[in-house]
């Protein structure tokens, strides 16, 4: 199995090259050149680490079975989430609904963030030995939030790694602001940028594809890696739950194996919807893919229209983790969609860079139609989610997943399709509780410790424990930067 960049058909990579590289020298990001097919029935016994074994080694084809094992164990076992079970779903189906929860906020940092970038670091250093023995990996993060404490926690002191994460100033939670500035490890360092995520995105990349910071860091026998969802490495692991969910609900006997469902996922940089659309690829019976955007709902057009256009106002929402109007991933659905044309998606994907739009060709636009629901919903809303699940279903969801309920309602209304839907649920309410506290009718406290207390109490659910434990932990990074700045701050970091 290789992978291609969707921007360059004559170039060809090995998994381990493209987990190790982040991204391709032109730009482009890495594709599996194929999609094998996998076998319900064969994963329906195992446990979750036994379908990740499956799933990965049909596409780690440069892997041995033992290293996958290894990797797979050391991600979802050794107590690393709740219970041992990294994706447990939970079915809210009382009153007659067929909607289910797929938790995927169960690991050390109570984000999704967690199932890719626990098993990243070890499917990293082993592409790193592969392909670029004794060179050191300079990982570069722009985070909305999750992404960054959970690649933090992921990375720290890992060998062979150091780490740096920009997040957008004003653009976190507190208790996300306190994860990543707490953050424990020698190798790993945290700065916040004048600016929004798309800025500190666009400078990461910017850094990531200058050929001469390449070739000053070479000297010193370093290179750039990324930890962000354009990483195959962070790709890959996140197809493993949309089998689990389904080999679970069918265990549950929800649903029968070969009946459809529908997949409902909050959306942001399009990594963890694009992982749904893979699976399906793989053979997972999804019938519609429903992509959930906050007020920055610059997909919920793209999909209805064709036409691309982040030249709009960006909104500092409730739902932080979406807040993105460059959702990097969607070049990777696009190259499959437009019969892997790489001149026509570099085209578009130029314009979107010179012009801030693109409109993709008719049958493009109408195969993303066919496959994709997109749909929005503001704070307003996504609060009366959260106060209405709450009351309806006594199930309590963080502001992104509110997002997702909100907009699946809203396709249920306008289709009236009763497929089975699993919703991915991204956050732990604990993350958020300042925002999930509206939907409560309380006097909201200062402290987003106490605030988490009174959540406990109103919704008599349980702060998870990692929450807890930040209370106490000393802050270790207080660094600021511009985002035009950016590649100075890691040359001083990283000291070459
Ligand atoms: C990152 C994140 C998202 C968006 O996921 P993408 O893969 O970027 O689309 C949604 N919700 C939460 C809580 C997240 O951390």
């Amino acid at each position: 199995m290789n992978y291609n960049s969707t921007r360059n058909a004559a170039l060809q990579v090995t998994a381990a090259q493209a987990i190790a590289q982040g991204i391709s020298e032109e730009g482009g990001l890495f594709v599996p050149q194929s999609f094998p097919k996998a076998d319900l029935n064969d994963m329906l016994g195992l446990d979750y680490i036994g379908r990740a074994e499956y799933v990965l080694s049909r596409f780690l084809t440069d892997f041995t079975p033992e290293e996958i094992k290894a990797c797979a164990g050391s991600a979802y076992g050794d107590g690393k989430f709740d219970d041992n079970t990294p994706a447990p779903v939970v079915s809210l189906d009382k009153h007659g609904e067929n909607k289910h929860i797929l938790e995927l906020w169960h690991g050390p940092t109570c984000a999704f963030k967690d199932m890719a970038l626990q098993i990243l670091p070890h499917l990293l250093t082993r592409s790193l030995k592969k392909t670029a023995d004794g060179k050191t990996a300079v990982i570069l993060v722009a985070t909305s939030g999750d992404t960054g404490k959970a690649a933090l926690e992921g990375f720290k002191d890992v060998a062979g790694t150091e780490m740096i994460v920009f997040y957008p100033e004003n653009g976190v939670s507190p208790m996300q602001k306190r994860q990543m500035n707490t953050q424990e490890g020698e190798n790993v360092c945290v700065c916040a940028i004048h600016g929004n995520f798309d800025d500190a995105q666009t400078g990461v990349k910017k850094i990531f594809t200058d050929p001469a910071l390449k070739a000053e860091f070479a000297q010193h026998n370093k290179m750039f890696s990324s930890a962000n969802s354009i990483n195959w490495g962070r790709l890959l692991p996140q197809i493993v739950y949309y089998f689990s969910a389904y080999l679970d609900l069918v265990n549950a006997k929800k649903i029968k194996m070969g009946d459809a469902i529908n997949v409902v996922v909050p959306t942001g940089n399009f990594g963890n919807i694009l992982a749904s659309y893979y699976a399906k690829r793989m053979g997972l019976p999804v019938h519609k893919f429903i992509c959930a955007s906050n007020s920055n709902n610059v997909l919920t057009d793209f999909i209805r229209t064709g036409t691309y256009d982040k030249k709009r106002v960006f909104y500092t929402t409730i739902s932080p983790s979406m807040d993105i109007l460059v959702s990097s991933n969607l070049e990777r659905l696009l190259y499959h969609l437009c019969g892997e044309d790489t001149e026509k998606l570099t085209g578009w994907m130029n314009a979107l860079q010179s012009g801030g739009a693109y409109t993709v060709d008719a049958a493009t636009a109408d195969a993303v139609r066919a496959l994709f629901y997109g749909g929005c919903c503001d704070d307003k809303e996504t609060v009366e989610v959260i106060r209405n699940t709450f009351e309806k279903d006594g199930y309590l969801c963080d502001t992104h997943t509110a997002v997702a309920v909100g907009v699946y309602e809203q396709y249920l209304k306008e289709t009236g399709d009763n497929t089975p839907a699993v919703i991915a649920s991204t956050a732990s309410p604990y993350k958020f509780p300042d925002s999930v506290l509206d939907a409560f009718d309380c006097e909201k406290p200062a402290d987003p410790f106490a605030e988490a207390e009174l959540l406990a109490k109103l919704s008599n659910t349980k702060i998870p424990a990692p929450i807890t434990a930040l209370r106490t932990k000393p802050v270790r990074f207080e660094n600021t930067c511009a985002a035009a700045d950016m590649a100075d701050f890691v040359r001083e970091t990283v000291r070459v």
